[in-house]
């Protein structure tokens, strides 16, 4: 297969984790016989600096000429005071208006390794496998009427929860389609006990759930979601929830892991003429100044984005099952980066992935 990928290493340690992850890709280029053509180009803080604009016209072409794109980190503290449209995280805004991804993965798994660094206890935490499909580009985020207005006592913000039938229908299509991968079980999240945009949702999903009779649909309520996700969170498989209740639910769900560092995510958009999703990779973290340019900084979150990659933007399951195994291998043998708090020295960023892709 010919995989065309675009490589956006951003800002801070975004360099440092992607470098790994593009080493992952080339073993498994070549182990599979597949080939790999991989281009750089500048996004956020980076490309400020050589281009003076956060999302350059020339990665614009790119991303739409690539088939997948990884990207790792955007951010750096001297654009911490600059006006909002020269800030590097605009790039990243840029880049999923462009790309057209209406939905964001984040699987989110428990490492037998690491049990111990969840703040849950282990029993609750050991065999968590399950993946949350946030809906990206609608909802409260992006409804009108919005804004502030008035004054005095009178003044008033204002935003609106808005979702139209085809905006809800997709993003369902797109979950049920992987729990039909996986375990066969999708929970919906909503408010329709208070929310008319909820009760649409309900609606919506129900009608496209009976197309997909093979997979077991249940639907729970956002504060209830919340709170089984730290009781239970093994009850779940594919979670499918609105733009605002996924950015607060993915977040409580990625403590469940351990590290920030070992989080992937993908943005997802149309499917393509081979069954394909168009999608753009990257780890979770931002560009941690703190320890930026240390080789120090985990890479498994942009590892984990490349096995994602494979298997959805490439249909590659084998490919990508491997380098979950890699991964997992090297977690288990202990030497791993400092934010996993190993027994013995860390491991440096570099020799991380140089592990991952000798276990591959
Ligand atoms: P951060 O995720 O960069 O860092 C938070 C903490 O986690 C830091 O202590 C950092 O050292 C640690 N950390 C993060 N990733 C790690 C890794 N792979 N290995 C080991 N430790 C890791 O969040 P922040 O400090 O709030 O933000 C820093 C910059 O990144 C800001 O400019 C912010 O806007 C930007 N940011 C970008 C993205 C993105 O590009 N998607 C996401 C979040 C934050």
């Amino acid at each position: 297969m010919n995989l065309n990928i675009l490589v956006l290493p951003g800002d801070g340690i975004g360099t440092e984790v992607t470098g790994e992850a593009v080493k992952v890709l080339r073993v498994v280029a070549a182990k599979w016989g597949h080939q790999l053509t991989i281009r750089e180009g500048l996004l956020g803080g980076v490309a400020i600096h050589k281009t003076g604009t956060p999302f350059p016209e020339e990665t614009e072409r790119l991303s739409l000429e690539a088939d997948a794109v990884l990207m790792g980190a955007v951010g750096l503290p001297e654009f911490d005071e600059a006006p909002p449209s020269q800030r590097p995280e605009i790039g990243l805004l840029k880049i999923r208006q462009t790309m057209g991804v209406y939905a964001n993965l984040r699987p989110v798994r428990s490492y037998k390794a690491l049990l111990d660094s969840s703040p849950l206890k282990n029993h609750l935490v050991d065999g968590v496998d399950m993946i949350i499909v946030r809906e990206l580009t609608g909802g409260l985020y992006y409804g009108t009427p919005r804004g502030i207005t008035g004054s005095g006592l009178e003044e008033r913000g204002t935003n609106t929860m808005t979702y139209t039938r085809a905006e809800i229908d997709r993003v369902t299509r797109m979950a049920f389609e992987l729990a039909r991968k996986r375990r066969k079980k999708l929970t919906s999240v909503d408010k329709s006990n208070v929310l008319e945009t909820s009760q649409l949702w309900r609606k919506v999903v129900i009608e496209v759930s009976k197309e997909y009779n093979d997979i077991a649909l249940d639907h729970i309520l956002v504060d209830n979601c919340a709170m089984q996700l730290v009781l239970n969170p093994k009850r779940f498989d594919v979670v499918l929830t609105e733009n605002m209740f996924g950015d607060i639910l993915s977040d409580e769900g990625a403590v469940l892991a351990g590290s920030i560092g070992m989080l992937p995510s993908a943005s997802i958009g149309a499917k393509k003429a081979n069954g394909a999703w168009t999608g753009l990779y990257e780890p979770v973290h931002g560009s941690a100044p703190d320890i930026a340019g240390q080789n120090k900084a985990n890479p498994f979150g942009a590892i984990g984005s490349v096995a994602a990659m494979l298997e959805y933007s490439f249909g590659l399951g084998e490919e990508a099952a491997a380098v979950n195994r890699a991964m997992e291998q090297v977690l288990n043998s202990g030497h791993v980066t400092a934010d996993l708090r190993p027994a013995g020295t860390p491991a440096t960023t570099e020799q991380t992935g140089e592990a991952v892709c000798q276990a591959i």
